[in-house]
């Protein structure tokens, strides 16, 4: 059984990660798609709003499991048995980090890294842009699954800032 771990901080998920979703999930007998409990990193969305949008958008697929960790990647793809880590390349400005990342994480926990090149149409997609054009007003339905504009708009609307429904 091939199990792969997609790692993440899906803040909010986008269509650029679910396209990589559907097609590891079509490599691996199973993807684990993991929200990393960063606290480095300050999130629009609580751990448990990313659980709840990732399992929405992933319902059509029966081999995706929607999961959380925190600590060392290499332990939590340990504790779940997994035999590869997924990850998504955009631009070649990615490269130069997530080569760092994999290279570091086969030494520590001997696993390897297995990149996928993003679908075309999502290249210049990322969350932060995604949360740029939602906090101007913006309309970020290309961007997003609809359940996702919902909660952004909610999100917004919460801290005062005028969203196009
Ligand atoms: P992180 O904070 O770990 O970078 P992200 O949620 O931003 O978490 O991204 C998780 C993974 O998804 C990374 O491998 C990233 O390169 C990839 N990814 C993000 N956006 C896209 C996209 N539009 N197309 C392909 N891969 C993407």
């Amino acid at each position: 059984m091939k199990i792969a771990i997609y790692p993440g901080s899906f803040d909010p998920v986008t269509y650029g990660h679910l396209d990589i979703v559907e097609r590891g999930a079509g490599l691996f007998d199973k993807l684990i798609v993991a929200v990393a409990k960063n606290p480095g990193k300050e999130p629009l969305f609580t751990v448990e709003e990313r659980i709840e949008m990732l399992k929405e958008s992933v319902k059509h697929l029966p081999n995706v499991e929607i999961a959380c960790f925190q600590g060392l990647l290499v332990d939590f793809a340990r504790s779940r048995k997994a035999n590869a880590i997924l990850r998504g390349l955009r631009a070649l400005s990615d490269f130069e980090y997530e080569f760092q990342m994999a290279s570091v994480n086969r030494k520590i926990g001997n696993i390897e890294t297995v990149f996928m090149m993003t679908g075309n149409e999502y290249a210049y997609l990322s969350s932060s842009a995604v949360k740029e054009v939602a906090s101007l007003g913006g309309c970020v339905k290309g961007f997003v699954p609809d359940h996702v504009v919902k909660m952004l708009v909610e999100k917004y609307k919460r801290m005062n800032i005028d969203f196009p429904e």
